[in-house]
């Protein structure tokens, strides 16, 4: 019967006869037999087999098998005598599927720096630390899923092609077409779409669209920044997940926000263990406490304008000074929750004048609805806000951020009939996989990175 490893190490014990497909780690030999390292892919752990002389390809094939070869094996799970593991398999029948020539497959049994690995993103998920981070981003994957889909949210695919440059949010790459002969369109009117398009930056706009129709929405998907910042935090192309909801203001969003990130984390420290622990030994020491931390704490709350005060009092030299009515730098951010507070905290209430003109303007007049959450070691991991459901204040917002109220005649009509108060936020999910895995770089968290002069496979 075929089975993955990871069901195998699992289950109890019992002497029963199973094929399992993977790829050599290591091999070693004994007096009368080898012992083969086997890895799936489905865990962590490997499982050891042992492939006696008498095997009839043992001096053919199994004696030369090395690092990456990928074989199936049939054979008896037992008990196992040794350490650390209870369940080994004695094979009967070693079938060498692929060979992997040892001179030249990069992946030795040594420790290889993430930098070496990333030179290979065809081979790096073959790795303890990369196999285990593509688990841990698929299950958090399927638990912000779970999230949302357990209070009623309903998934919406917003464009990857847009025609409208949502909030100005970084640099837009832009979609055009090219024909045979290499012509490009000569006019915005020449365009494929009949106007410039790009690639989204945000489907938010999208997403209160159908808030203001299905009540809770939310939408996760690719999202794309031509920004030229080549930072451990900010990748070209990156997924986002972002809720959007109707009859909600700011601290109803504060609390989905908190609860998602403490479900996400719970839901993760207890599917997938294994991977976490290797990731607290190995990557970021106390990684674990830390995450547990994270969920048990009540995180701290803060207007825009106490965290100012904080920063000018801090006994600290900042390379962007601080004043009232800058945009907190990440080593703004970094400070409060990695130093001061020691926790992710929540930053309300900014400056108008640096937040976009979707935000709800306060009775203050000089801030907006706004929320940040920032966690020790990343900095700003959700940013979100209330949006403004005023026609003429909204209208007025965009004027004066320069944006053509024509432009978006949609996006007002929903201030015109049937307006609500409504909310929501962008969480960048690399960013919490990051925070998950303690990956020091975000290139490390998403299988194919995408940044400025790089775009390899
Ligand atoms: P930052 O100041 O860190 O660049 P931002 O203010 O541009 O972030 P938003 O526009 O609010 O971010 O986007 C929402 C979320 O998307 C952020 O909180 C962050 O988690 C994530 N994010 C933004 N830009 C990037 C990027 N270039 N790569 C990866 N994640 C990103
Ligand atoms: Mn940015």
């Amino acid at each position: 019967m075929k089975q993955r490893i990871n069901v195998v190490l699992r289950e109890q014990p019992v002497e029963q006869k199973i094929v399992v497909q993977g790829w050599i780690r290591t091999r070693r030999d004994t007096g009368g037999f080898s012992f083969l390292e086997v890895n799936d892919g489905s865990c962590l752990a490997n499982l050891q087999i042992i492939a006696e002389k008498t095997l009839e390809n043992y001096d053919s094939e199994i004696k030369h098998l090395t690092t990456g070869c990928s074989v199936i094996v049939t054979g008896i799970a037992k008990e196992s005598p040794a350490k650390g593991q209870n369940v080994e398999m004695h094979a009967e029948k070693v079938e060498v599927v692929g060979w992997a020539e040892p001179e030249t497959y990069p992946l030795q049994k040594k420790r290889h720096s993430f930098e070496f690995l990333r030179e290979m993103s065809h081979l790096r998920p073959r790795t303890n630390a990369l196999g285990g981070v593509a688990r841990v981003r698929s299950r958090l994957s399927y638990a912000i899923h779970q999230f949302f889909n357990e209070r009623g949210f309903a998934q919406v695919h917003t464009p990857i092609i847009t025609t409208s440059d949502c909030e100005g949010a970084g640099e837009m790459f832009q979609v055009t077409t090219v024909g045979k002969d290499g012509s490009r369109p000569k006019s915005d009117a020449e365009e494929f779409f009949g106007k410039r398009a790009g690639l989204t930056v945000s489907g938010q706009l999208q997403a209160e669209v159908y808030a203001l129709a299905l009540g809770n929405v939310y939408t996760f998907g690719p999202t794309f920044r031509a920004e030229n910042s080549n930072t451990s935090r900010h990748l070209s192309e990156f997924w986002m997940i972002e809720p959007e909801m109707a009859f909600c203001d700011l601290s109803c969003n504060m609390q989905v926000a908190t609860e998602m990130l403490k479900y996400v984390l719970s839901d993760v420290l207890e599917n997938c263990a294994e991977d976490m622990a290797l990731f607290d030994k190995f990557i970021e020491k106390g990684l674990v406490a830390k995450l547990k931390s994270v969920i048990d704490k009540d995180f701290v709350h803060l207007t825009y304008t106490e965290a100012v005060d904080e920063l000018l009092a801090a006994d600290k030299k900042f390379e962007f000074p601080v004043e009232w009515g800058i945009d907190l730098q990440s080593e703004h951010e970094r400070y409060l929750s990695e130093e001061l507070y020691k926790c992710p905290l929540i930053v309300t209430d900014y400056p108008a004048s640096i937040k976009p003109f979707y935000m709800r303007v306060n009775d203050d007049g000089k801030t907006v609805a706004a929320m940040d959450i920032l966690v020790p070691g990343i900095g700003e991991i959700v940013g979100g806000s209330q949006r403004e459901e005023r026609y003429e204040v909204l209208e007025k917002r965009m004027i004066e951020a320069g944006i053509e109220p024509e432009e978006y005649e949609w996006y007002l009509d929903l201030r015109k009939y049937g307006s609500v108060p409504h909310a929501g936020y962008g969480l960048g999910f690399e960013r919490l996989v990051q925070f998950v895995t303690g990956m020091a770089n975000i290139r490390e968290v998403i299988p194919f990175p995408r940044t400025p002069g790089s775009a390899p496979c």
